[in-house]
């Protein structure tokens, strides 16, 4: 029987661009499910993957990605969770189901690297508490960023802040995660929603998901206009998404003394340290991070598609760009310079693209 190949995007070193390669698909072993994918989102995370700088180290040769949607074409066994057929979300996201590593890839005499799911390939093999099923009504493209942007976005401001009606919120930084985190802060009523981000472009696209009022970063009365927009009663909640040491200061420092609570989310580069005050934590300001929005995606990943699909949340909209596989590194371009929201991998454009020839 001849193999089955798929394409995949694969960092063969830091700072170089991908390299797509094809390779055996596999049967996936014990707690593994082989998902043939619909689309991928690329994140911020793989921009740390590429140039070195996240906090787990170089793992090259690797494959990459982590938040997309598909459909299940195996199971391996002791899998319970979801059957051949089912449309599928990935993310990085532990959910139920069995923890399964999955075995490194063969490839021209080298081990290729992967991690419990990875989406910047045409299948996959993910470890069982690394796929949900989602109702099929649920178009896969926009499933895709539920797998990561979705779930720590608008997770930290529905799961870990539990934002309420009428509360101030403050998101740094509006780009994917951002993005979530003001349209979710929209979805549970807050207001004022103040987006802050150093480009104007993206404080445009942030009004357009619920920010009702839009600061730049570089502005140096940033404080006093902040304070005006919040008024006597200050800001009750500060999102950051950026990972750097003066932003994460700033969130701290802007929430109300005695009730806000700041929420840092960026990813900050191994070992940076942060200053504070901690007087006002004893008064009770909150300062937390928050590691995937405190999304559980065996409840959460339901209820997100409901919202979209209830059109209450604007998941089309918050992609930007679509491409093919075959155009992965100009999607990472993109993120590099700030000129998009989402970009998604659509593998089925790569099909009909290829029929078309
Ligand atoms: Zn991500």
């Amino acid at each position: 029987m001849e193999t089955k190949m798929m394409k995949a995007a694969v960092l063969f070193g830091l700072n170089t661009p991908l390299k797509i390669i094809e390779v055996p698909v596999t049967s996936p072993g014990e707690g593994q499910v082989l998902v043939k994918l619909a689309a991928s989102g690329i994140c911020h995370t793989q921009i740390l993957e590429i140039t070195g700088k996240n906090a787990t180290g170089d793992h090259t040769p690797n494959l990459m990605g982590h938040e997309g949607s598909g459909v299940v074409e195996e199971v391996g066994p002791g899998v319970t969770k979801v059957k051949k057929g089912d449309h599928v979300i990935l993310s990085w996201i532990k959910g139920s189901g069995k923890n399964s590593l999955p075995d490194k890839v063969d490839y021209d005499g080298q081990k290729l690297n992967r991690g419990f799911v990875t989406t910047f390939n045409e299948y996959c093999i993910a470890s069982e508490n690394r796929v949900t099923p989602i109702p099929e009504e649920m178009p896969l493209r926009e499933a895709a960023l539920i797998g990561c942007a979705v779930a720590t976005g608008a997770g930290a401001v529905l799961n870990n802040a539990k934002v309420e009606r009428g509360k101030s919120v403050m998101v740094i930084g509006a780009g994917g995660i951002g993005i979530n985190m003001i349209h979710a802060a929209s979805y549970a009523g807050a207001d004022p929603i103040i987006a802050v981000d150093i480009n104007e472009k993206k404080l445009d696209v942030a009004k357009r998901f619920g920010a009702t009022h839009v600061l730049n970063s570089t502005d140096p009365d940033l404080k006093v206009k902040l304070d005006e927009i919040v008024g006597v009663a200050g800001l009750d909640y500060a999102f950051e998404t950026v990972g750097k040491k003066h932003i994460m200061e700033f969130a701290y420092d802007s929430v109300n003394k005695f009730s806000g609570r700041a929420v840092l989310c960026g990813m900050p580069a191994p070992g940076l340290k942060i200053e504070i005050d901690p007087f006002p934590l004893f008064f009770g300001r909150r300062l937390v991070g928050t590691g995937g929005g405190e999304t559980d995606p065996d409840t959460d990943f339901l209820k997100f598609c409901r919202m979209y699909m209830d059109g209450k949340y604007d998941l089309s909209g918050m992609i930007s760009h679509v491409i093919r596989l075959e155009e992965i590194n100009e999607g990472i371009d993109l993120m590099l310079k700030g000129e998009c929201l989402r970009v998604v991998v659509d593998y089925s454009k790569q099909d009909t693209q290829e029929d078309d020839t």
